[in-house]
């Protein structure tokens, strides 16, 4: 088996040992004769598994009662949609922090529905920088207040939640979740699409404060309402099982690899590596201000742009793959989520010395 270090942006790297347990346990789970594919989702078998994630998760996270948990489809851009449609009343204000390509799809898919107010603009920046709290322009009313806490492009991240918000705080921490501790108490909504830091593609999390959810939605279709979500313990309609159940997977790893507090100190521990190999040489540059660098995703440039495919081409070569930076940006993006060990980083920053000493 070979298997490469994977520094994709999303669907993103799984851990192996997870892998490795599906894999086992996939022809005949739980004594079934089946695959956990073939059964039903209303099935005691697959309902101690739903039962058994949702606990994990909220034990990692440290999610109250207050707060309904949903396993959606979907992804984020869904609940760019949903989170207007469910959380907002048409005239209604709703507030938004714009920090690079994610927080200008949720404002472009929101201003379809609602008088969108964009607090501040990291733009002046080029993005590489956050708008300093002091100067954002916050309605005194707005229904709710959006940010994107890790921009995934862009590689900029918002290292706490902000401060004197008094709408309830909605977060697309679809990059970000899971990275580290966070205090869900200071949200009213957090969601994430599951294929960077969570488990596959197809699978939305939701976490949303209940009280939130008691607004009339009763013009909206039931699968748009977030209330009937909740009300039915997502399974309104067919929920993807396959990836409820390995996003429980990954939550037992992540419990068994000391939680959120140990999984942020190596997260933090890996990204600081690797800043501080970009910083040290003149051939690498990273154009993020250092106060708001993303722990999860880090863009890089080359010295000379033109040596791009040969570094990609030899990266891959030595095991290291999906270093493209994204279309809109170029240059390179190594995407280090939770399940890329301190071990890739060390191998990436190898072959970074190298190349430069070849190349520089
Ligand atoms: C990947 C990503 C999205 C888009 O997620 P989908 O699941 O493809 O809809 C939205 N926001 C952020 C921050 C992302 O990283």
């Amino acid at each position: 088996m070979a298997r490469v270090w994977n520094f994709s942006a999303g669907p993103a790297a799984l851990p192996l040992e997870v892998l490795e347990q599906a894999r086992s346990e996939l022809p005949d789970w739980d004594g079934s004769g089946m695959s956990i594919m073939e059964i039903s989702h209303r099935s005691k078998s697959f309902l101690r598994v739903a039962e058994r994630a949702e606990a994990d998760l909220r034990e990692l996270m440290g999610i109250g009662d207050e707060f309904a948990v949903l396993f959606l489809q979907g992804g984020a851009t869904l609940q760019f949609a949903l989170v207007p449609m469910n959380l907002s009343s048409p005239g209604d204000k709703v507030d938004y922090l714009v920090t690079g390509s994610w927080s200008k799809k949720a404002v472009k898919e929101a201003g379809v529905l609602r008088s969108v107010h964009v607090v501040a603009d990291g733009a002046a920046s080029s993005y590489t920088d956050v708008p300093d709290r002091s100067a954002w322009h916050l309605s005194s009313d707005a229904a709710y207040f959006h940010y994107t806490p890790n921009e995934t492009i862009g590689g900029v991240e918002i290292h706490a939640p902000p401060e004197a918000v008094r709408a309830p705080i909605v977060a697309d921490m679809s990059s970000t979740i899971l990275s580290r501790p966070v205090d869900v108490s200071r949200f009213g909504m957090i969601y994430a699409g599951a294929q960077k830091n969570i488990g596959p593609a197809g699978l939305t999390l939701v976490i949303v404060r209940r009280e939130l959810l008691e607004r009339d939605t009763s013009h909206l279709p039931a699968i748009l309402r977030l209330s009937a979500h909740a009300k039915e313990g997502s399974m309104l309609n067919t929920p993807p099982t396959f990836a409820w159940y390995i996003a429980g997977l990954v939550f037992a790893w992540l419990k068994r690899q000391g939680g959120l507090a140990a999984i942020g100190a190596a997260n933090q521990r890996k990204a600081e590596l690797l800043y501080k190999a970009i910083d040290s040489s003149p051939f690498y540059q990273n154009p993020v201000a250092p106060s708001c660098r993303s722990w999860m995703n880090i863009p890089f440039t080359l010295a000379h742009p033109e040596l791009d495919v040969e570094f990609l081409r030899l990266a891959a070569d030595a095991g290291l793959t999906n270093l493209k930076g994204h279309r809109s940006v170029g240059g390179m993006r190594a995407s280090i989520y939770n399940a890329v060990p301190e071990d890739a980083v060390h191998a990436l920053i190898d072959f970074m010395g190298d190349f430069e000493r070849k190349h520089g």
